[in-house]
C-alpha cells in the first residue's frame, strides 16, 4: 500500500491527471468495476508529509473546499504538473585557482570586473542573475572577459542557496546586528521568549514603529540558534524588497522569499530548500503558511489585520488563521504582530486565549504623529483640496519635508458624465460606472476589469460637454503639480507602479530625502518607512464611516491609524489631517482622540451588542447566473432544505448582493450565523449538500466563504 503524501497519476475519463495520496482503504461504497488503477507512481518517497497533509485536510474541511483544489494552489506549478520534486542545475561563476592570488589592483582599469572578483572571492559560486542582483548590473561581457583571462570558471550548483552555504554554521548575524531592546520591547521579548517550547499564540500590539519587527527578528535569532527553521508571512503589498532585504541583512542564513520575481524553477527550489531543511527562514503571502518544514520552530504573521490573508476566491482560507492551526499542529509558538489588531485577534487575547504583549511607545528617537480633522463644511474645496490642507502642505515643503496624500482610488475622476443630459458612462456588465483614466486615457470598470477608450461625446445625446464627478489619484496628482510646480509629485498606485521596478524607482527618489509630494493609494499604506515625510493627508475619511459592511469602521480605522503611522518616523514630529464632512462622528472622534487601541474596544462592545463576529460566526452562501431568478431560486430552494435541521443556525436572505450585477452575471447571498462555531459547521455541513444536489446547479456558479471578510 502506497502511503499519503506522494503523487500518483490516475486515468480520468480520456485524460490523465495527477493527484496526492490522501488516504487509503481496504473497502469501497464504490462498485468495485468502477474503481480504476493508479496508473503511475510519481514520487519515490512522501512529497508532503503527514502534519502538512493534515492542515491541508482541516483547512478542505473549515473552509468547504476540495482538498484537491486546496493542493492546487498552494502546490508550486511543477509538481502540480508531475515533474519530478528535485532542484534544478543552474551554471554558476566562481574564481579560478590561479585568482585567488590575484592582486586586486592588477583589474583597476576595468572596475566592473573587479567588482565582479571581489564579490566571488567573498561568497564563492553565483550565478550571473545573483551577481546582478548583488552589484546592479548585468555582468555578462565582465564574465567573459574574466574567463578568457582565465580568472573565473564556470560550474554548476544546485540551489538557491548556494550563496550562503559558505558562511553557514560560522557567523548567525550578517552586516545588520541585533539593536539593545528598550524596556518595552525587552518585556515583550523575554514573555515570548519564555514561550519557546511549545504552542502558543501571541498578539503582539505595537503601535506603528515601536520596534516590533525588532522583537521578531531577535526571537528569530533565538529559534535559528535551536536549530530551527522560521515562517515568516507578509501581507501581499509588504513583500518589498526591502522586508526581504532587513531579513538577510540580519542574518547570515539562507532566505527564501516566496514573491512574485520568482520563476517557476525557483519557486520549486525554494519549496523543496523549506521542505528539506535547507532553508532557514522562509517569507511570504498567506499561501506560504503551505511550505513545508523540515525543523520548523517558530511562525510570525506579520500585520495580522491585513484583509489580503484572506483568500477572496476559489480556496477562500485564511493564511493567519492557517498558521494558528499550523502552530497547534506542529506545537510550536506564533505571533500575531500589528498595530491595529483584528477585533477577532484582539478579543481572543482579551479573553486570554492568545497571550498578549503591547507597545505603546516608538522606538528610537521617533514620537508619535498629532491628528488633526479638517472639517469641511463650509470650506472652500477645489479637486478635493481644501484651502486650510493646501496652506498646510505648503509649510511642510517650504520646511523642507516630505508629505504623503493618501486616497484609496486610483484613475482620474470615479464618474464621467454629460453635463447636459445626466447621462453617466457606466459599465454594461457591472453596476458601476466606469473610472475615467487619463494615463493612457481610458475608461475602465474597477469591478469586470474591462477597459474601452476613452470618449468625447455623450453616447446618450451626442453633446460634447462632458465632466467629470469625484477624484482620484490620477487628479489629485494633477492638481498638486499645479499648486506645487517646483516640487515633484509621485503618484503610486496599481497604474503607476505595474511595470516592473517602477515602484522601487520611485521610492529611491522618495528616500534621498528631498521634497516632494507622495500621492498614493493603500500600497502606501504599509511595509514602508518615510523617514521625511512629516504630514500625511487623509484626502476622504467619510468612506469608512458608512459602509455598509459590519466591518466597516474596523477596516477604516486600521487604514488611517496605517497611513498615519507613515508619519514621522525620523526625527522630526509628524503631522496627520484628516479631511471629513463628519467631524463630529463619534467613530472618528474616538480614534483620532484615544488611538486605535481603544477605538477597537470601542467597536467590540458594539459588535457584542450586535451578536457580530467575533461574538458569532458566519458564512455567506453566494451564488450568481446569467439570469436574476436563478440564483435567487436557487438560494431560495436551498434555504428551505435547510429551515429547522440544525439549531441556533439563522439564515438571512437570499438577497442581492451589494453589488447586484457584476462581470454581466447576477449575484445573491444567504448568510449563515450561528453563536457557536461547532452549529456553524453542521449548518455548512446541510448546506453544501443541498447545493450539490440542486438540479440546476450547473447553470449557477455558487461558492462558500467561511468568515467572509468582502460582503460585496
Ligand atoms: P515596527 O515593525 O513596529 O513598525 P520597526 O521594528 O520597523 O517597527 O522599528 C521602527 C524603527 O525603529 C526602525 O528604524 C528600527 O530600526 C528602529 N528601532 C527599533 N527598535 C529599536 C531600538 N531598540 N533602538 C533603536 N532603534 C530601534
Ligand atoms: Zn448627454
Ligand atoms: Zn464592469
Amino acid at each position: 500500500m502506497l502511503e499519503p503524501g506522494r503523487r500518483v497519476e490516475v486515468p480520468f475519463g480520456t485524460r490523465k491527471l495527477i493527484g496526492v495520496i490522501t488516504g487509503s482503504s481496504s473497502s469501497s461504497d464504490f462498485p468495485e468495476n468502477k474503481i480504476k488503477k493508479i496508473s503511475k507512481v510519481i514520487d519515490n518517497d512522501t512529497l508532503l508529509d503527514e502534519k502538512l497533509l493534515s492542515l491541508y485536510r482541516w483547512s478542505a474541511d473549515y473552509y468547504q473546499h476540495p482538498i484537491g483544489q486546496a493542493l492546487q494552489t498552494s502546490l508550486p506549478k511543477q509538481l502540480r504538473r508531475g515533474l519530478p520534486a528535485a532542484v534544478s542545475i543552474e551554471t554558476t561563476w566562481q574564481l579560478s585557482k590561479s585568482a585567488r592570488n590575484l592582486d586586486p589592483e592588477s583589474l583597476k582599469s576595468a572596475p566592473r570586473q573587479q567588482q565582479v572578483v571581489e564579490l566571488l572571492s567573498k561568497i564563492g559560486a553565483l550565478t550571473s542573475a545573483q551577481i546582478k542582483e548583488a552589484l546592479e548590473f548585468a555582468p555578462g561581457s565582465c564574465l567573459s572577459s574574466l574567463m578568457e583571462k582565465g580568472l573565473v570558471v564556470k560550474g554548476e550548483q544546485s540551489t538557491l542557496q548556494l550563496r550562503f552555504d559558505k558562511k553557514k554554521g560560522v557567523e548567525l548575524y550578517g552586516k545588520d546586528r541585533p539593536l539593545t531592546l528598550n524596556t518595552e520591547q525587552q518585556q515583550a521579548f523575554d514573555a515570548i521568549s519564555s514561550l519557546a517550547n511549545g504552542y502558543s499564540t501571541t498578539l503582539l500590539e505595537g503601535v506603528t514603529g515601536s520596534g516590533k519587527t525588532e522583537i521578531y527578528l531577535q526571537l528569530i535569532a533565538g529559534a535559528l540558534k535551536a536549530g530551527s527553521q522560521v515562517l515568516v508571512l507578509v501581507p501581499e503589498i509588504s513583500l518589498t524588497p526591502q522586508t526581504i532585504r532587513r531579513f538577510q541583512d540580519r542574518f547570515n542564513r539562507y532566505v527564501v522569499a516566496f514573491h512574485s520575481g520568482l520563476n517557476d524553477t525557483q519557486r520549486l527550489t525554494a519549496w523543496l530548500d523549506a521542505r528539506d531543511g535547507t532553508a532557514d527562514i522562509i517569507i511570504g503571502t498567506r499561501s506560504a503558511v503551505f511550505t513545508p518544514m523540515d525543523r520548523p520552530g517558530l511562525i510570525i504573521v506579520d500585520e495580522e489585520h491585513d484583509s489580503s490573508y484572506k483568500q477572496q476566491d476559489g480556496f477562500r482560507y485564511s493564511g493567519r488563521d492557517l498558521a494558528i492551526y499550523r502552530g497547534r499542529l506542529l506545537n510550536i509558538p506564533v505571533i500575531l504582530g500589528t498595530a491595529t489588531p483584528s477585533l477577532e485577534s484582539l478579543n481572543n487575547a482579551l479573553t486570554g486565549r492568545y497571550h498578549y504583549q503591547a507597545l505603546t511607545e516608538r522606538a528610537g528617537e521617533a514620537s508619535h504623529p498629532a491628528f488633526r480633522i479638517l472639517d469641511l463644511k463650509g470650506m472652500t474645496v477645489t479637486n478635493g483640496l481644501s484651502e486650510a490642507l493646501v496652506d498646510s502642505i505648503r509649510t511642510h515643503l517650504e520646511n523642507s519635508n516630505q508629505v504623503l496624500v493618501f486616497l484609496n482610488r486610483r484613475g482620474f475622476a470615479p464618474i464621467l458624465l454629460c453635463r447636459e443630459c445626466g447621462w453617466i458612462a457606466a459599465c454594461p456588465r457591472c453596476d458601476s460606472s466606469y473610472t475615467l483614466h487619463r494615463t493612457p486615457a481610458s475608461l475602465s470598470c474597477h469591478h469586470c476589469e474591462s477597459v474601452k477608450p476613452a470618449i468625447t461625446a455623450c453616447q446618450e445625446c451626442g453633446s460634447s460637454e462632458l465632466g467629470t464627478m469625484g477624484i482620484g489619484t490620477e487628479k489629485t496628482e494633477q492638481a498638486l503639480g499645479q499648486l506645487f510646480p517646483g516640487t515633484p509629485v509621485y503618484r503610486i498606485d496599481r497604474d503607476s507602479t505595474r511595470k516592473k521596478d517602477s515602484l522601487q524607482h520611485i521610492l529611491a527618489k522618495v528616500y534621498s530625502g528631498k521634497p516632494c509630494i507622495l500621492v498614493g493609494t493603500q500600497i502606501l499604506s504599509k511595509g514602508h518607512h518615510f523617514p521625511g515625510v512629516t504630514l500625511v493627508v487623509i484626502l476622504d475619511a467619510d468612506g469608512g464611516l458608512f459602509s455598509g459592511n459590519f466591518r466597516g469602521q474596523e477596516h477604516m480605522g486600521q487604514l488611517i491609524t496605517q497611513v498615519a503611522g507613515r508619519a514621522g518616523r525620523g526625527k522630526d514630529i509628524g503631522e496627520v489631517a484628516i479631511q471629513t464632512y463628519n467631524s463630529s462622528h463619534p467613530t472618528l472622534q474616538a480614534l483620532v482622540n484615544d488611538g486605535y487601541g481603544p477605538f477597537a474596544r470601542e467597536l467590540l462592545k458594539e459588535r457584542k451588542m450586535g451578536n457580530l463576529p467575533p461574538y458569532s460566526f458566519m458564512a455567506l452562501a453566494k451564488a450568481e447566473a446569467a439570469t436574476r431568478a436563478l440564483p435567487e431560486n436557487f438560494l431560495n430552494a436551498v434555504r428551505e432544505k435547510l429551515a429547522g435541521k440544525v439549531n441556533g443556525l439563522q439564515l438571512i436572505g437570499p438577497l442581492p448582493s451589494p453589488m447586484e450585477k457584476r462581470g454581466g452575471l447576477f449575484r445573491f447571498q444567504l448568510l449563515l450565523e450561528a453563536e457557536k462555531r461547532s452549529v456553524l459547521q453542521l449548518g455548512l455541513h446541510h448546506l453544501m449538500t443541498a447545493m450539490e444536489k440542486h438540479e440546476s446547479n450547473r447553470k449557477i456558479r455558487w461558492a462558500v466563504d467561511v468568515d467572509p471578510v468582502d460582503f460585496t
